[in-house]
């Protein structure tokens, strides 16, 4: 059983106000909230040993290092990598798909074939459509149905021995939906193809163990599992990560450096240039500590009745759609009222102290899917109550009766 009047006095700003009212944050799919445990790793940091690591004999850079070599362990048992070098610290999960979508350009041809979801975050499009440009290999789409699930017959008719790469989210954060990502790596791996998935959504509310998946690569960013922003980790098998190439080049990643030639480090630092967000790294690691202490599973069952109270209250008001129907969610939320447009509703519930995201939550290919422009999205995180749900149903109920 989750504590959440207790938890929630672990988070300094729940207790402000907004527009003269209580906040309410149903934002979390797009950050999260920061608990004071977290805080607390910031605050000792800069007051006590803020150095660069790696490089320097004295106390204070030698401390730094310890920390940041042990958040990268920390993070190791959390996704239960194999090793420690196979955990990469980045700046979040854009940062890792790119680095992974460069690395490819050098091992693919023309002709190759890589496969994305119609469910994917602009992150997870982008960088690869960037790449295919560059290499001449073709992106094709895995397609969804009316509930905002993957097609699974088609992707399989999708795979050929030409199929190099497949990328696709472990949950949409536009709809909440949990894809089945064991069988899109295992029918990946059935033709040969490597797989990256991108776990941004799925971290805060599922633990992935990369070891039991069989992922080649598994991409997250701290900011949405009550850690820092700029901060994140691109785990790749090792094998893989010795055969691509360094994403960029400077300090911290090289063995040896002459005008003639120079040689990369070992993992992780070949793909870890210049000075990283050090205290980032460290704080990530707290914010794992902190879930971890109250259980992923505990986290889960806990937003699933979440979810499950708000989905049956937010379908009581009259012309309300849900869009994202799969019986596999996340505590997401994604609505729409007649044809009042979501930017409206937002602004309404903002103006009673509850924030929640309008737009197409950087998924514009499954907004053109549903022939809409964005939609309305509440997403829940564990420090969320029914109390607050109540509250926002009558506030979704109140702007419905003013924009209608
Ligand atoms: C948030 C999110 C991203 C982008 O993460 P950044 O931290 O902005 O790099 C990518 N994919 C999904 C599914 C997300 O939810």
């Amino acid at each position: 059983m989750l504590d959440v009047t207790a938890i929630r006095k672990d988070f300094p700003i729940l207790s402000r106000e907004v527009n003269g009212k209580p906040l309410i944050y149903f934002d979390n799919a797009a950050t999260s909230q920061t608990p004071k445990q977290v805080i607390d790793v910031i605050v000792d940091y800069y007051s006590n040993y803020n150095a660069n690591i790696h490089r320097g004999v004295h106390t204070l850079s030698q401390e730094a290092t310890d920390k940041y070599e042990a958040a990268r362990k920390t993070i190791q048992t959390h996704f239960n990598a194999a090793k420690s070098h196979e955990i990469i610290f980045t700046s979040g999960t854009t940062h890792g798909i790119n680095m992974i979508a460069n690395g490819f350009a050098s091992l693919l041809k023309e002709g190759d074939e890589v496969i994305v979801s119609a469910l994917e975050h602009h992150s997870n499009i982008v960088p690869w459509q960037m790449l295919c440009e560059k290499t001449g290999a073709i992106l094709k789409v895995i397609p969804m149905n009316e509930n905002g699930e993957l097609l699974m017959t088609a992707y399989e008719t999708l795979l050929t021995e030409n199929t190099k790469l497949v990328f696709v989210n472990h949950v949409s954060n536009a709809l909440g939906t949990i894809n089945p990502i064991e069988t899109i790596i295992n029918k990946a791996h059935e033709v040969g193809a490597a797989v990256l998935i991108d776990g941004a959504q799925a971290s805060p509310h599922i633990k992935a163990d990369v070891q039991a998946l069989d992922v080649d690569f598994y991409v997250v960013s701290a900011h949405k599992m009550c850690g820092p922003t700029g901060v994140g980790v691109l785990y790749g098998k090792e094998e893989w990560l010795n055969k691509l190439p360094p994403y960029q080049g400077g300090g911290e990643m090289i063995a040896e450096v002459t005008f003639e030639k120079t040689t990369y480090a070992d993992l992780p630092h070949k793909f870890e240039a210049g000075t990283p967000n050090i205290c980032g790294g460290i704080t990530f690691g707290a914010a794992l500590d902190y879930m971890n202490a109250i259980g992923f599973d505990t986290i889960a069952s806990y937003e699933n009745e979440l979810l499950e109270y708000a989905t049956a209250k937010l379908l009581d008001i009259d012309g309300l759609r849900i869009y994202g129907n799969s019986n596999q969610k996340t505590s997401v939320i994604s609505f729409n009222i007649g044809n009042v447009h979501p930017y409206d509703i937002g602004t309404i519930v903002d103006k009673l102290g509850i924030a929640v995201r309008t737009g197409h939550h950087c998924a514009q290919p499954i907004m053109d899917f549903y022939n809409i422009p964005g939609t309305v999205r509440a997403s829940f995180s564990f420090y969320n109550t029914k109390e607050e749900i109540d509250i926002f149903v009558e506030a979704v109920k109140k702007a419905a009766f003013m924009l209608q």
